[in-house]
């Protein structure tokens, strides 16, 4: 297995497996149905999934022109969705894939679904009883995405994995679901997993989400959006890691190295030079010309002024998206001509 993560080396390293127990609770009379029966209903009912009716066509509407596969992909991805890994133990190797193709089915009994590719190598590793996690990006993880996708970037991604109920869970995540294949189903060129979940837990942060064949993240304030030029902003927040500042926090400091981009998202920052002090909000950079230079130092210091969510890029980040598109480098320039502007 390529990156195999072996969880006998870990347990060598001194990373210990974690057990916890699902909390049980009364569920209220209407739920009370055995699962076994639940899960055996399309059975119970007759339904067939071998087969589907003959002649229902796919007709592609007004404007959607080309490959149908394609328009009928597209016409899919415009339903938003965020992002998982799924994982499962392969003796003392744990698999990964990235799946968007997932959704919450059941309270009570807990279920969840998941629909793979017959030709992912994750559709050959489950079967009933099988441990599957599920794991819940968080918005700055779109490099693991893609290297769970098998289309790895220049990012360097070192996924660590915890034991969980015998379930490999990816560290760092913003949700995890520890589940048991009870069901798998036709479904087409997929197969559909149905999941008991045994263990449930989230955190703080906000989600990748994945739209349009692109990854994007929950922006709220929309000066974000009009601050910056879209081929500027479009990779910054894709790629960028998020970054949380309390009320007075030093977020920059005159003479350190400075090799981030910060993209304020919410809240606003004080910026300082010696004579000089300006606040930039939401959609505005900070640290944007010493990014640029390899020996920057920083020429301000930079400060909270309440609660503050960034957006951080690296300079790596930021030149390999500047030389993907012209445009965004030319939005960059716009950026520094009107900050020369201002302190002309
Ligand atoms: P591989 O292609 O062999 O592995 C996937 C990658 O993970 C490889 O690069 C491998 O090196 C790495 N990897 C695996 N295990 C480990 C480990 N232990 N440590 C480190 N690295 C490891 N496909 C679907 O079928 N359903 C979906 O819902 C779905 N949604 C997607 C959503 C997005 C946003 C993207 C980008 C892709 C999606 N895909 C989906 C495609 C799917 O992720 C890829 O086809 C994937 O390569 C299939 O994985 P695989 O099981 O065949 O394993």
């Amino acid at each position: 297995m390529p990156d195999g993560f072996n969880l006998q080396r870990e347990a060598e390293r001194g990373v210990e497996s974690v057990g916890v127990m699902a909390v049980q609770r009364e569920a209220p009379e209407e739920f009370e149905v055995a699962i076994a029966s639940a899960i055996a209903a399309p059975e119970a009912f007759g339904a067939s999934f071998d087969e589907l009716p003959a002649g229902d066509e796919l007709e592609l509407g007004a404007g959607l022109e080309g490959d149908p596969a394609i328009a009928f992909r597209r016409t899919l991805g415009m339903f938003a969705t965020g992002v998982t890994i799924l994982t499962t133990r392969v003796g003392e190797n744990v698999h990964g894939m990235t799946a968007n193709a997932f959704m919450s089915v059941s309270l009570r009994p807990p279920l969840v679904l998941v629909s793979i590719d017959r030709r992912a190598r994750m559709n050959d590793l489950l079967h009933e009883g099988t441990r599957l996690g599920v794991n819940v990006l968080e918005a700055g993880q779109a490099a693991l995405s893609d290297h769970f996708a098998g289309r790895p970037g220049a990012e360097d991604v070192e996924p660590r994995f915890e034991l969980v109920h015998d379930t490999p869970l990816v560290e760092g995540a913003l949700a995890h679901l520890a589940t048991r294949i009870v069901r798998s189903y036709w479904g087409g060129d997929h197969s559909l997993f149905l999941g008991q979940v045994v263990y449930a837990r989230y955190g703080e942060g906000e989600p990748l989400l994945f739209h349009g064949g692109r990854y994007e993240r929950l922006v709220r304030d929309q000066r974000v959006f009009s601050a910056l030029p879209h081929e500027l902003l479009e990779p910054i927040l894709a790629h960028g890691v998020e970054r949380r500042y309390e009320d007075g926090a030093a977020i920059m400091r005159r003479g350190e190295p400075g090799s981030e981009l910060l993209l304020v998202v919410e809240g606003e920052v004080r910026v300082e030079r010696p004579g000089r002090s300006l606040m930039l909000g939401p959609g505005e950079l900070v640290g944007e010309i010493e990014v640029l230079d390899p020996v920057g130092k920083r020429i301000a210091d930079v400060t909270a002024v309440g609660p503050v969510r960034c957006v951080v890029v690296t300079r790596e980040q930021l030149v390999a998206a500047l030389e993907a598109d012209p445009r965004a480098a030319v939005g960059l320039i716009e950026v520094l001509a009107s900050r020369f502007r201002e302190t002309a």
